[in-house]
């Protein structure tokens, strides 16, 4: 049931311990680089003197801005000579920022991703077909090298060309994929419009869902379609990529692995630490990796933690379903929204298609929100008074849920544009 028992059933105390012993080395790693070493140096801070988890405290966070300011090697613990790779992330968000491996970072990465990919079942009996994108963007490596740690037959197909993706899927019967949720639900259409049923026609029972944003409803829905199981997995390429945090078969928030990060989740405005089930911005120490050691970096993902033990025996904790970054939000007539709430609104409408959009537009000095939702198509041959039925009720179900009344446009299924990669789904086009 465990990849690695010991570890993963560790008492808290024994954890800590570890956690502190591991601590304290990559504090004095990170001391070696330029950009810890000056700031130590400003605040007056011996490394050698910060030892427990609650001195943490006293390092200030680290930002992707320092990371990117610190661009190329300021961040770098180890002779560029032991470094073997390097990722960066995939610039969702401006300038991308770079991480080194040693060789020793990614066998412990590759490990942590195999832990995760046990966790949820797979087993080396699995055919494994990884369609995120190979190359800088570390879903591609980092799920890779954890799925052929694990033993299966990995398929690096990478991310695109559905046909071949499908066709792949129908000849090795495929049991495993690493695949986006938006792409999820777009490669469903499309398996459909080839006349074959996801459900029936391909053998996938397990598939990992992240990189991006989503739903409980969506979820649910790509499980429903596929007739699999799908797991959300959490990570980001400041802290290795793929495997930071999993969810285990219980599907009820995702263990973060607390053997290679210190987790703090914080008030986003003040830096305060956040209770228990209160939601904030998650914060992570890599305290297991050499190359490129990273003290409390703020990730702008929102998050709470849960400290109730679970079910599969697992001590390290968990934390919810990403919400969004904070830089996700925004702000219409004056009211705060995350785009998640849109999606889980519309993915829990059985109409409902498996893509939308949204639009945000300054009309007459007044924000304007269209919602262009595809709905299914046999709903478009049925009469019009329907379809505006249905109209009206998704506005209505989306108005309860988000406090404000956008237009909502019905649009036919395959209309809306895609993208290869993660899914952009807000579009601003206000003037400020
Ligand atoms: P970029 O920051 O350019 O998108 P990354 O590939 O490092 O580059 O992306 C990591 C980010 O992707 C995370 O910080 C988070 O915002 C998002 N992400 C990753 N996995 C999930 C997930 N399971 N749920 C929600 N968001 C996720
Ligand atoms: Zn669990």
């Amino acid at each position: 049931m465990y990849w690695e028992k010991a570890i993963e059933t560790m008492s808290r105390e024994e954890l800590k311990k570890l956690q502190e012993e591991r601590l304290r080395q990559t504090i004095l790693r990170a001391a070696k680089t330029p950009f810890y070493r000056k700031r130590f140096a400003q605040l007056k801070l011996d490394p050698e003197k910060l030892r427990t988890v609650k001195d943490l405290q006293y390092i200030p966070f680290t930002t992707k801005e320092d990371l990117r300011q610190g661009f190329p090697f300021d961040f770098l613990a180890v002779p560029l000579e032991e470094v073997v790779r390097l990722h960066s992330s995939s610039g969702t968000t401006g300038t991308p920022t770079v991480i080194y491996h040693t060789a020793q970072d990614l066998e412990r990465w590759a490990n942590q991703v195999a832990r995760c990919l046990y966790m949820v079942g797979m087993r080396k009996t699995d055919i494994f077909q990884n369609m995120m994108s190979y190359g800088l963007f570390t879903g591609g490596l980092g799920m890779h090298y954890g799925a052929e740690k694990l033993g299966a037959m990995t398929i690096p197909i990478g991310a695109g060309n559905s046909k071949r993706q499908i066709w792949f899927l129908q000849f090795f019967k495929t049991t495993a994929v690493h695949i986006l949720p938006s792409y999820a639900l777009l490669l469903a259409q499309l398996i459909k419009s080839e006349g074959l049923d996801p459900k029936k026609d391909l053998n996938l029972r397990i598939m990992l869902i992240g990189a991006e944003p989503h739903s409980e409803e969506t979820r649910r829905r790509i499980e429903e379609l596929y007739g699999a199981k799908a797991y959300n997995s959490y990570g980001l390429s400041e802290m290795n990529g793929p495997g930071v945090a999993f969810e285990c078969p219980y599907q009820n928030g995702m263990h973060l692995w607390e053997d290679y990060y210190i987790m703090e989740v914080v008030n986003p405005e003040t830096g305060e630490p956040c209770q228990e089930g209160e939601v904030g911005e998650l914060v992570l120490t890599t305290i297991y990796r050499d190359a490129t050691p990273i003290l409390r970096y703020r990730t702008r993902d929102l998050t709470a933690f849960i400290d109730e033990p679970c079910p599969c025996g697992r001590l390290h904790r968990r934390i919810t379903r990403i919400q969004g970054r904070s830089d996700d939000m925004f702000i219409f007539r004056g009211v705060n929204i995350f785009p998640i709430q849109i999606e889980k609104v519309l993915m829990n409408i059985p109409e409902v298609g498996n893509n939308y959009r949204i639009i945000l537009e300054r009309e007459d000095y007044r924000d304007v929100m269209r919602i262009e939702v595809e709905i299914k198509s046999e709903l478009f041959f049925g009469d019009l008074q329907k379809l505006e039925r249905l109209r009206e009720r998704i506005q209505a179900e989306l108005r309860s849920e988000i406090l404000a009344t956008p237009e909502v446009v019905l649009v036919e299924p395959g209309t809306l544009p895609t993208q290869e990669g993660k899914a952009q789904r807000v579009f601003d086009q206000r003037k400020m």
